[in-house]
């Protein structure tokens, strides 16, 4: 198997991979959501690297996820920058 093959059938993987679900909505976030065009083995010299997410889901408004990703591709910590104190 060349390089290429092996590329593209590890983003077919990481497409279908349940990389995380958001803290705030319940948002499952999945390989396919992320872009990982920013994010492979050879632009990224220091893991494991932030991605910042963005999404709405059901009743939520849009709010932001920092996703710290390994070089397996597996999160292994969730930020949430958005979240500030409930003021009523
Ligand atoms: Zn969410």
């Amino acid at each position: 198997m060349n390089n290429n093959q092996r590329d593209s059938e590890q983003r077919a993987i990481l497409m279908r991979k349940l990389m995380t679900i958001c803290p705030i909505c319940g948002k499952l976030i999945f390989g396919r959501d992320l872009d990982f065009s920013k994010i492979s083995q050879g632009t990224v010299d220091h893991w494991p690297v932030c991605y910042r997410d963005h999404h709405s889901h059901k009743n939520f408004p849009v709010h932001s996820l920092d996703l710290l990703i390994d070089a397996n591709f597996s999160v292994r910590e969730v930020v949430t920058p958005d979240i500030k104190p409930k003021t009523l």
